[in-house]
């Protein structure tokens, strides 16, 4: 079984590209750190998809972040990814999510934050407005608007054998031009008959011959995801550092020491006076401001 993995393929003699993206233990690990609602970690599950394959296309060191925020029960959905395919998420809520709430009962009103982060460069931010029955569907309508390149999605959560699934996959034209539209409408038809045991079980190959045996498709070495969060307890001192003097002082007469939580992984970072002594120190060597 093919599981936590990318797979890119290209339409030879159509220039429409492909991506198939099948999750088991990277959502199920994402999904474990709370005890969210059914809905709601199928939601993770669409983002988390969603991302993997967005980032799939990064042509640079860097992240993507899917952020769902809206006034409903759900605050926040969140995934972030990066060019290596690490993956992390987490969403807040508050109250009851009833069985069968979609992504509009669980957000309220709400839009989608895209977030791209070069590790050089110039961050981009999109704002997507809901529009959709689903987040493939929104998706679907981003790309209209701002890749003008013709994109379809599926993407599936569920279960196999007793273990959460997400996946995916993408079709879209090249921007050769190349791509003819009856071409691209007859790729649709096709991927659309994907069952979910089928993206949920079968390996790439497999896949895309029950699905496009007549067209000449060209499979790319697949890519590992895995849920890796990228906290540590040297970033978090860092973050303390930032507090300033005072700030870290004050928390430390109240408490006698100072913690950062990591909501993605439900790390707590701790840190006692000798310790934030310490950061300070680090920090300040080489450096004549008074404090
Ligand atoms: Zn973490």
């Amino acid at each position: 079984m093919a599981h936590n993995v990318l797979n890119r393929y290209l339409f030879e003699d159509l220039s429409v590209r492909g991506e198939l993206v099948q999750l088991d233990d990277a959502f199920q690990q994402i999904i474990s750190s709370k005890e969210y609602p059914a809905p709601l970690k199928n939601l993770l599950g669409e983002l988390l998809v969603s991302t993997t394959l967005l980032t799939a296309t990064l042509k640079f060191e860097g992240s993507i972040t899917m952020q769902l925020q809206g006034d409903g029960p759900v605050s926040l959905a969140v995934i972030n990814g990066d060019n290596d395919q690490k993956v992390r998420g987490i969403a807040r809520w508050e109250g009851k999510i009833e069985s069968n709430a979609t992504i509009h009962d669980m957000m309220g009103k709400g839009y989608l934050v895209i977030t791209i982060e070069p590790k050089k460069g110039e961050r981009y931010q999109g704002i997507v407005a809901l529009e959709g029955n689903n987040l493939a569907e929104i998706l679907e309508g981003y790309f209209a608007n701002s890749e003008q390149l013709k994109t379809r999605l599926w993407i599936r959560t569920g279960e196999h054998e007793g273990k959460p699934q997400a996946a995916g996959m993408l079709i879209q034209v090249m921007p050769d031009g190349k791509g003819g539209e009856e071409d691209f409408e007859h790729l649709e038809q096709l991927t659309d008959t994907v069952k979910n045991d089928e993206l949920f079980t079968l390996q790439a190959n497999d896949l895309l011959y029950r699905l496009y045996n007549q067209e000449k498709v060209r499979l790319y070495q697949p890519q590992p995801v895995a849920f890796h969060c990228g906290c540590s307890r040297e970033k978090s001192g860092a973050a303390i550092v930032t507090l300033g003097h005072a700030e870290v002082d004050n928390i430390l007469d109240e408490i006698g020491s100072v913690s950062l939580h990591c909501d993605y992984c439900g790390t707590t970072y701790s840190f006692d006076q000798t310790q934030v002594a310490e950061l300070f120190n680090q920090t300040n060597s080489g450096d004549n401001t008074l404090h």
